[in-house]
């Protein structure tokens, strides 16, 4: 299987064009080498794009739940039939073993499609009545009108299904812009997209957020910023929003606690932690990245994490059992390779597995557990996003629960224990947007991603994402005598 070309070109208004602004270079992080180059879109490419999707909105909203769940139906097949193309395409751009992107990835971005034409057809609420004598009150929900989405670099095609999907089934339309450094497979579906779609309804924008992503946001026909990304960059969207007086949707960092207690099952928590914390090189939001153990199995969670995590398989995204790309950039890898530096440095903290870079090419660096951290060290308090597990000994359960929660972020978080009393009580107590028990990261489309404090707000997926991208209306009609 071979990828056979590039997709480079926007699409605006129903038409592949080439951007007129400057050249990006789209990498291969296994080898460091240029896919191709892809341009971003000029200052006037981005207004025709924004004028399009304003042009597109009041025929699109106007379509019955029906209608528009048909051409999300479509593009769901579409996904599935070009499995294999996107897979491969998102593996080479984002450095992620080719596997994974087509058995885990592929089919869940079908599936969000699928959900949302679903839940659409589906809606429900408040009842209308007379709340005033003679006169009828109804509820309505209504769409907002265009929506800037803004996409990260981790899994390009899944985050646009999360923000296309809810977006325009609710009758919204998008003007998306992925990453600039993995657009390819967001390029390849809006060609797929422009034969489904009418024209305008999703239009898709390339660029760097200082030249296309902050511009387009200030643009006063956009009503809502959707953004997955850096809390710094979710912090500058809400200035600018702010201004505009737009709605925001940010789904930012996490550093997600992992609670063991000392009657977890040790080997199902090992091999948790070794799938969970080093998926897509623990480039994750969720990522189980920031493990306490209680002080009875703590000597014994390092010594199995470690061995198990030396195990895993690094290599190029077509190798055969390779579990383990790439992080996605130089520059990224030696961010990575900083915080576990400084952590190594610290006399109480053992790096007992990895701690280096890997390879002579690409991006790679080893799965790593940094052993005997202490609550208030960087590498337990700074989202790292990469392949990195610190293991902080705890206690006693109070104590996992208050550091988990003395955190900035409020993503996601696991409990792991025998006892489902305890886990209820525990997870009733954080302070995450998601809790998990005896399990971390498993996530269905009929369920909200969304997190709190500097994690963001609003949720992705679940019919609570339909409510995020439309406004609540009241209509009231006086009766005749
Ligand atoms: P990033 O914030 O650097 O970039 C995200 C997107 O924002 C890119 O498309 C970028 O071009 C754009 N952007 C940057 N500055 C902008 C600006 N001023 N105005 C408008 N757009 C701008 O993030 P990243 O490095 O691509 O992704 C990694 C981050 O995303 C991590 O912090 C990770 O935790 C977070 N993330 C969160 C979730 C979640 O669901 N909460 C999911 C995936 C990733």
């Amino acid at each position: 299987m071979a990828a056979t070309r590039f997709p480079t070109r926007l699409l605006i208004n129903g038409t592949s064009v080439t951007g007129e602004g400057r050249a990006e270079s789209v990498l291969n992080p296994s080898t460091g080498e240029v896919l191709c180059e892809v341009r971003e879109a000029s200052a006037d490419q981005l207004r025709q794009a924004v004028d399009a999707a304003h042009a597109a909105f009041p025929d699109w909203a106007a379509l019955t739940p029906k209608d528009r769940s048909a051409y999300l139906l479509k593009i769901a097949d579409a996904v599935e039939a070009h499995g294999d193309e996107f897979a491969m395409l998102e593996s080479l751009n984002c450095g992620k073993p080719l596997s994974a992107a087509r058995n885990d990835e592929i089919p869940a971005i079908a599936d969000v499609y699928r959900f949302f034409a679903g839940a659409i057809r589906n809606m429900s609420g408040s009842l209308g009545g007379e709340y005033l004598a003679g006169h009828t009150s109804m509820i309505r929900r209504d769409p907002l009108g265009v929506v800037a989405s803004i996409a990260p670099w981790n899994y390009p095609l899944m985050m646009a299904a999360w923000k296309l999907g809810p977006a325009i089934a609710m009758g919204n339309t998008v003007v998306l812009k992925p990453s600039e450094m993995t657009p390819l497979t967001t390029l390849r579906f809006g060609e797929l997209l422009s034969d489904i779609l009418p024209p305008g309804v999703v239009n898709i924008v390339c660029g760097r957020g200082d030249t296309v992503g902050a511009p387009l946001i200030r643009d006063p026909r956009i009503r809502m910023a959707s953004l997955t990304g850096d809390v710094s960059t979710g912090s500058k969207i809400m200035e600018s929003a702010a201004r505009g007086i737009k709605r925001t949707h940010l789904e930012l960092g996490g550093k997600a606690p992992v609670i063991v207690l000392d009657d977890a099952d040790i080997a199902s928590v090992v091999e948790g932690l070794r799938t969970f914390g080093y998926y897509n090189a623990g480039q994750d939001c969720t990522a189980a990245c920031r493990v306490y153990a209680s002080d009875k199995i703590y000597e014994r969670l390092v010594a199995d994490l470690s061995s198990a995590v030396s195990g895993i398989q690094l290599g190029l995204q077509q190798e055969p059992g390779v579990e383990m790309g790439p992080l996605i950039s130089a520059r990224q890898r030696d961010r990575v390779a900083s915080f576990v530096d400084r952590a190594s440095q610290l006399p109480h903290v053992e790096i007992t597995a990895g701690g280096s870079a890997w390879g002579t090419k690409g991006f790679f660096y080893k799965p790593t557990v940094v052993a005997g951290a202490l609550q208030d060290d960087e590498i337990v308090r700074s989202e790292v996003f990469g392949p990195v597990v610190s293991i902080t000994r705890v206690k006693d359960a109070e104590q996992a629960v208050a550091w988990a929660n003395d955190s900035e972020y409020g993503l996601a978080s696991s409990v792991w224990t025998s006892d489902v009393g305890r886990a209820m009580n525990i997870a009733s107590r954080l302070q995450y947007g998601c809790t998990w028990v005896n399990t971390h990261f498993m996530l269905v489309s009929e369920m909200p991603h969304g997190g709190m404090k500097h994690s963001g707000y609003g949720k992705d997926m679940s019919v609570y994402a339909l409510e995020d991208y439309s406004c609540v209306r009241h209509v009231m009609v006086k009766h005749n005598a």
